[in-house]
């Protein structure tokens, strides 16, 4: 088991291209998604580091949490 915390090397290698970002902020609970080459991440950039770069549109609060979009998320929220 590879215990390092992923790299964006290694979630493009599973297929990702897109993140999403939201405010933990209870009032507010923004949401946004991103894909890493409109954020401009490098390869080797450890993932869960880029929360670091980001700041809610919303009510400015800092305080975020992201999510790589793994390939296979859109099917399995699929309607029945
Ligand atoms: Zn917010």
């Amino acid at each position: 088991m590879d215990k390092d915390p992923p790299t964006v090397e290694h979630l493009r290698r599973h297929g990702v291209t897109h993140m999403t970002v939201w405010c933990h902020n209870f009032d507010c609970r923004h949401q946004a998604t991103f894909s890493f080459d409109e954020l401009g991440v490098a390869d080797d950039d450890i993932f869960i580091t880029l929360k670091n770069r980001f700041r809610c549109q919303n009510c400015g609060e800092k305080d975020v949490a992201i999510q790589p979009i793994w390939p296979d998320w859109k099917p399995n929220m699929k309607k029945e």
